[in-house]
């Protein structure tokens, strides 16, 4: 610790080593942020005994780019939950539109009740 009129010698070149790689992570992060835009999201296959699990909690984060979507879903296209559409559509994780499931009723849709499965966003 010093108490000083001016940043010293030294403290000014710790200064810009520190700005320089603060930099340095700033376009790191621009870089992983445009291959995640690229990242067709990979998730692992689920097991049998996961598939058999009536309160299955398995959180949707892909195995390549590690962005998370929730839970996985038993039923829906994406194998990702999705709980709210719009004029007959669910949007799935990669921009393209589904037809919600014969039967649904938009009217219900809930954080509690995916339109595929029926499982509720909040799982244990
Ligand atoms: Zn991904
Ligand atoms: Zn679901």
């Amino acid at each position: 610790m010093k108490i000083v009129k001016k940043i010293s010698g030294e403290g000014e070149v710790i200064q810009k080593e520190i700005a320089d790689l603060e930099r340095t992570i700033g376009l790191a992060k621009d870089e992983i942020r445009a291959l995640s835009a690229n990242c067709n999201h990979e998730f692992r296959e689920l097991t049998p005994s996961e598939l058999k699990d009536e309160w299955m909690s398995v959180g949707a984060r892909c195995l390549v780019c590690g962005a998370h979507f929730g839970w996985r879903c038993k039923k829906s296209p994406d194998s990702v939950c999705h709980y709210y559409s719009s004029e007959g559509k669910v949007e799935l994780i990669d921009g393209t539109f589904v037809n919600v499931p014969e039967g649904h009723e938009p009217d219900n849709e809930s954080d509690d009740r995916c339109i595929f499965d029926g499982q509720p966003d909040e799982r244990k």
